[in-house]
């Protein structure tokens, strides 16, 4: 099996079809854990379930906003963690037994055949986790905002306190529902909950 990317999607996957007893080569750009893809927060509550633990950083009961008016604070239904990319990278490869890692930039793919920089590669099953400007899909590349995979952090305030101006905004976000604060992308409302 091949898997391109080897970063979440990509080792999460590694691990379960290793784990499965496939014979399963990863392949990556970068070295696993060398180049960061997020800004590594997380409910608390899903690197338990993961244990992936150790690799926590720093955890926030409560979000916190600062203006240039004010600071207000709201207390989280359930804790956000930060954790350290690279050891978390490192967690899930250690799941992933006897599967192999090489470095390689995937161009594209024709058929059940990956293209790479360094030749290419044939699997009877190739997963896609290279992110998502989707490389190995023979649609055209894709960019945000119109990526429909796309998200964007919201902010709402449901009954919270009226929050003063954003900056750069010409008039307050004083509405309770949906109101997005400072983001440039447009804003839903989601509240998922944690599993
Ligand atoms: C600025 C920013 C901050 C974010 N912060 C958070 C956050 O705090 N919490 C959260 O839950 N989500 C966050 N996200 C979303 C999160 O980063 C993504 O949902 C997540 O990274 C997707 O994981 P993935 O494994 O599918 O892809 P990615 O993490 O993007 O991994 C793709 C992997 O494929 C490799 N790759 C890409 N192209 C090629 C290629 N051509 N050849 C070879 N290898 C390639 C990359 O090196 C990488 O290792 C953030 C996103 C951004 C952009």
């Amino acid at each position: 099996m091949l898997v391109c990317g080897a970063s979440f999607a990509g080792l999460a996957v590694a691990a379960e079809l290793a784990g499965a007893g496939a014979s399963v080569l990863v392949v990556d750009r970068y070295e696993i854990g060398e180049r960061q893809t997020s800004a590594c927060g997380i409910p608390t509550q899903w690197l338990r379930a993961m244990d992936l633990g150790t690799s926590e950083r720093q955890r926030f009961d409560e979000l916190v906003v600062h203006t240039p008016w004010r600071t207000a604070r709201w207390p989280l239904p359930w804790s956000f963690s930060t954790f350290d990319y690279r050891e978390l990278c490192a967690l899930l490869w250690s799941r992933a037994g006897e599967a192999e890692f090489e470095t390689a930039t995937v161009t594209g793919r024709r058929g059940d055949t990956v293209i790479t920089d360094r030749g290419e590669l044939t699997a009877p099953l190739i997963v896609d986790a290279l992110g998502w400007r989707r490389v190995l899909s023979n649609a055209p590349p894709i960019q945000p905002p119109n990526a429909s995979a796309s998200t964007s952090w919201s902010f709402t305030r449901p009954g919270g306190p009226p929050a003063g101006p954003c900056p750069g905004r010409s008039r307050p976000s004083t509405t309770a529902s949906s109101a997005p604060c400072c983001g440039n992308a447009p804003a839903r409302p989601s509240s998922r909950p944690p599993p």
